[in-house]
């Protein structure tokens, strides 16, 4: 089983990668490891799909997109030689 890890908000992105929905207002941005620590591979899905696969609640998820984003932001700022892979969060 892959892990999914929640990352961010897309606002840029309207389709979703898992049921091909479109038209989205925005996309959760997920990580995708085959193990803990390896290099991700990044999904948009909408949000009921993310949720369905996070095991979230829907409105929920968007709130923790947004604090992983935040997070991610911070932590780019004070090392700016952290990349995305390298900040991804596992875990809830
Ligand atoms: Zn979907």
């Amino acid at each position: 089983m892959p892990i999914l890890t929640i990352t961010g908000v897309d606002s840029t992105v309207h389709v979703c990668e898992c049921c091909g929905k479109v038209k989205l207002q925005k996309t959760i941005i997920l990580a995708e490891r085959e193990t803990i620590g390896a290099a991700p591979k990044f999904l948009r899905y909408g949000v009921v799909c993310a949720a369905q696969a996070t095991n979230y609640d829907g409105p929920d998820i968007v709130k923790q997109a947004r604090k992983y984003e935040q997070r991610t932001k911070l932590l780019q700022y004070t090392n700016p030689n952290a990349t995305p892979a390298y900040l991804g969060y596992n875990g809830r």
